[in-house]
């Protein structure tokens, strides 16, 4: 594995492969290639020195003038302190948001209503390049995947819902579906630009006005949203964005001015959330974890299969819900599935986010760190066997390795819990039946993959397999048009497509 050059020089000389071995492109002569530096220019994003809370149209400081810093994870050094959202700051974005959807947002003509998100998308396609490295200042994920996943995607979600908005009663919800009304919605901090998309675009588009909180650890892209709102001329109020810990989520699902409550993050606060909610009246969708399983058969194409295991996992460290964290191999191409995937890994790039080299970007928090690594001492612990390719991590930074486990058993924790970090749990199996009791063998029903070269064996699998996102022979693709969400311990309600767009109406 090769350690990407960081701006801490922690990885310094990076790039050499530590132990030795050539996956880094060595030449006859013994010469080491490397890859030149090719850092995304920190200058195209200016962050202020503190930010307020945004609040019926402007930026405010919180009441109580509480404020708290966010951090870059992959030097630690501080990036902004950003407002704290306490109770009189939430009942005045609840009333802000009540105000805009009786007086302008429900009224407006729903074409009108469109041209709106239609701005905000291209205010963002605009400002692409901004988002995009504030988002891997803030959250710790590589340029590459900020640059090209993150924030195409929320720009696509805008301009997707921008078409539904005068198209609401052909949707097959009624002849005339109303929005709900006032949005709670809190995202976490794995894809903060883009679950702020998933949460505010349809919301928006049924003529709901919101209140959007986003995670403490990544305040600042969906702050960032809020100046594009302000520069879309989005009327005051329909978008309201409170910073602040989990405290102020929880005082703003509680609010009783919030007709709609939209979560996204782990099952065990979505079950606190749902506690709250029950027996009130509002309308709860609740986006959770997962542990996704990733089958592959013995007649898959075998390096489609290992970039689809890289991409299931690695992608954004593994801080994905639907994260193809299980792999569930057959039995009699496991040791060569497992060994093609060893010498990839070998080739994956840690480090500084900003590089357009890098693959794996830092870990979100201290806290996720904490987490990932005691998960992972207690795979060791249980018997399964660790394995990371050889690399060097910066010394300043939240950093974890690509991590592989194999022998491991379902009763494991590694194989039970989500991990949410770059931690791959090693299954096999022998036949499509023992794959299907296996891969359901989870509280959990997100998402699986399956790998094979048999169209009929896919169909067959996707019945069986309790997952609400099934991908064939592929993994982690995502579209505004195709509803996402699972069931059991992974919660209810789709986000996405016409589905999600019922979440938001009265129909
Ligand atoms: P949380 O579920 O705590 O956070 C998600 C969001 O909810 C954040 O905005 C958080 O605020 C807010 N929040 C926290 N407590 C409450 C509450 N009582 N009422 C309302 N809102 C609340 O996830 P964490 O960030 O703490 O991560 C913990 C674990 O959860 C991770 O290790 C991972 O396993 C899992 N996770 C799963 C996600 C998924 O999409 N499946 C996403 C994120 C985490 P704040 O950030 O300030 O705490």
């Amino acid at each position: 594995m090769q350690a990407g050059k960081d701006e801490l020089g922690g990885a310094a000389g990076a790039g050499t492969d530590v132990a030795g071995t050539d996956v880094a492109g060595t030449d006859v002569a013994g010469t080491d290639w490397e890859y030149a530096p090719a850092p995304e220019s920190r200058d195209v994003v200016t962050i202020a020195p503190e930010y307020g809370l945004f609040v019926d149209g402007e930026f405010v400081p919180a009441a109580g003038g509480e404020a708290f810093p966010t951090v870059n994870p992959a030097t630690e050094e501080p990036l902004a302190r950003v407002a704290e959202a306490g109770a009189a700051d939430v009942d005045r974005a609840v009333a802000a948001a009540r105000a805009a959807y009786e007086r302008v947002w429900g009224p407006m003509p729903p074409a009108e209503r469109a041209k709106y998100l239609y701005r905000i998308a291209r205010v963002l396609q605009e400002r692409s390049r901004e988002f995009a490295v504030l988002e891997s200042l803030d959250n710790g994920k590589p340029i590459k995947e900020s640059r090209d996943v993150d924030v195409p995607l929320a720009a696509a979600h805008f301009f997707y819902h921008a078409g539904w908005a005068d198209k609401l009663e052909y949707a097959g919800f009624g002849p005339s579906p109303r929005p709900v009304g006032v949005a709670g919605q809190v995202i976490p901090w794995n894809f903060p630009l883009l679950m702020a998309a998933w949460k505010l675009a349809p919301a928006l588009a049924a003529g709901n006005t919101c209140v959007l909180k986003p995670a403490e650890t990544t305040p600042l892209t969906a702050l960032l949203l809020a100046e594009v709102c302000q520069q879309a001329g989005l009327p005051p109020g329909v978008v309201n964005v409170l910073t602040g810990a989990g405290e102020t989520g929880a005082a703003l699902v509680a609010h009783p001015g919030v007709d709609k409550v939209a979560f996204t993050g782990s099952t065990e606060v979505g079950k606190q959330i749902q506690r709250t909610v029950a027996g009130t009246g509002k309308r709860l969708t609740l986006e959770l974890g997962g542990k996704g399983a990733n089958v592959v058969f013995d007649d898959a194409p075998a390096e489609a299969a290992v970039e689809g295991i890289v991409n299931g996992i690695f992608f954004n460290q593994g801080h994905v819900c639907c994260a193809g964290s299980r792999l569930l191999v057959q039995e009699s191409v496991a040791d060569a599935v497992v060994d093609r995937l060893r010498d990839r890994l070998g080739t994956l790039r840690l480090g500084d986010p900003l590089d357009k080299n890098t693959d794996i970007g830092a870990i979100n928090s201290r806290q996720q760190l904490d987490k990932i690594s005691e998960l992972a001492a207690s795979g060791e612990a249980q018997g399964a066997e660790r394995w990371s390719p050889p690399c060097r991590l910066p010394d300043r930074g939240y950093w974890f390795p690509p991590t592989v486990f194999t022998g491991v058993a379902q009763s494991h924790r590694i194989a039970r819990e989500e991990i949410f970090g770059p931690v791959l749990s090693v299954l096999t199996f022998r036949t499509p039946e023992e794959a299907v009791t296996k891969a359901n063998n989870t509280p959990y029903g997100l998402s699986a993959g399956v790998w094979t070269d048999k169209g009929s064996r896919i169909l067959w699998l996707a019945q069986r397999l309790r997952a609400g996102v099934v991908w064939a022979n592929t993994y982690n693709r995502f579209d505004p048009a195709s509803p996402f969400g699972g069931y059991r311990e992974s919660g209810f309600g789709r986000e996405g497509g016409r589905h999600g767009l019922a979440a938001y109406l009265d129909a």
